[in-house]
């Protein structure tokens, strides 16, 4: 069965990805766009998601991509239709708006997806079946990157619920939720605000696990030149290094495992098993962990950010 597709809040993300993965997946005819500004050529626009579902009642899923604050009351209005649900990451500004709207899923019977395009790099369910096989001693994680170079211009991440440099942290934390072997919990943060802004844009975090694993987490917006998105884990079986956001694994210096990016084609292709299995998937943990880091962390301010 072709899923019927909508897509809401047309910007970067969408354009970038959505797009081109939904073109490239048979399962999906897409058939309308609601953005306030943004168009997608061919296809019927709206202005609002409301005036969308009321004028086209043959979409069964919609993909939600407008930044996480907004995301909640157009989430309820698809799901109150009767509509398959896709949550861009983070999939809300607070845990409890989307356990509502699992609940309101469930209820209804349809899938919400709370996806995380970071899990469908190429590697990590090969650092995952690694990490299994062998003892986890550390782990440090590391993901600068420069804010001007991929966030320009967009105020909605420096304002409250945009996470700020958590945004692209948020990634990180998907991947090490996926591949850790048990789960581990923050036990200390420091977070530094520019004294202009409401998001932090620089954040370290400790956690543990039920073995006293030691991981650090470095997230840092202020990074010029080579940008870092690794993993790095020393395991009995050699030091493992997840990189490039998840497509290269190598252990100690021997590459293991790389093949091309498909993150968003691997993601429309879940989302779409998802429907047909009538399941949902929402998991919370890596914005668990965001919101723990908020409410155990060391505030510090430091130099004014300027676009
Ligand atoms: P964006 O381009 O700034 O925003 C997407 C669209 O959302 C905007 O073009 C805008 O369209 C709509 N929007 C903005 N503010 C809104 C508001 N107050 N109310 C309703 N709609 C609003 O952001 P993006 O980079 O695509 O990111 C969107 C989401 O995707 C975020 O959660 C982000 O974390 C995630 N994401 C982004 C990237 C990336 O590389 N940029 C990668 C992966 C995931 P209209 O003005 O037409 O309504």
């Amino acid at each position: 069965m072709t899923i019927s597709l909508a897509i809401v809040g047309v910007g970067k993300i969408v354009r970038d990805q959505h797009l081109p993965a939904v073109a490239g997946n048979a399962d999906y005819r897409l058939v309308a766009a609601a953005s306030r500004n943004g168009r997608v050529e061919g296809i019927e626009n709206f202005g609002a998601i409301g005036e969308m579902l009321a004028a086209v009642p043959s979409i069964d899923a919609v993909s939600l991509c407008m930044p996480p604050q907004y995301r909640y009351a157009a989430a309820v209005a698809a799901l109150d239709a009767g509509k398959h649900v896709l949550l861009e990451k983070p999939p809300g500004a607070t845990l409890s708006e989307v356990e509502d709207l699992a609940a309101r899923a469930a209820e209804k019977g349809v899938s919400l997806f709370a996806s995380w395009h970071s899990r469908h790099a190429p590697a990590v369910e090969a650092a995952r079946g690694f990490l299994a096989g062998t003892r986890l001693r550390a782990m440090r994680v590391s993901w600068k990157e420069d804010v001007r170079q991929w966030h320009p211009g967009q105020a909605w991440i420096w304002q409250p619920g945009g996470l700020g440099v958590f945004d692209p942290g948020i990634n990180a934390l998907s991947i090490v939720t996926r591949i850790l072997p048990q789960p581990v919990f923050a036990t200390g943060a420091t977070l530094e605000f520019p004294e202009n802004r409401d998001a932090p844009i620089a954040a370290t975090i400790r956690f543990t696990d039920a073995d006293g694993l030691d991981l650090l987490a470095e997230f840092d917006w202020r990074q010029t030149g080579p940008q870092s998105w690794d993993i790095e884990a020393e395991t009995d079986a050699g030091v493992m290094r997840l990189s490039e956001g998840g497509a290269k694994l190598s252990v100690d210096g021997r590459l293991l495992h790389a093949e091309p990016e498909q993150e968003y084609p691997s993601l429309y292709r879940r989302f779409a098993a998802l429907i047909r299995d009538g399941r949902s998937d929402v998991d919370l943990a890596p914005l668990r962990h965001v919101a723990d880091a908020f409410m155990l962390g060391r505030r510090t301010l430091v130099d004014a950010f300027h676009d």
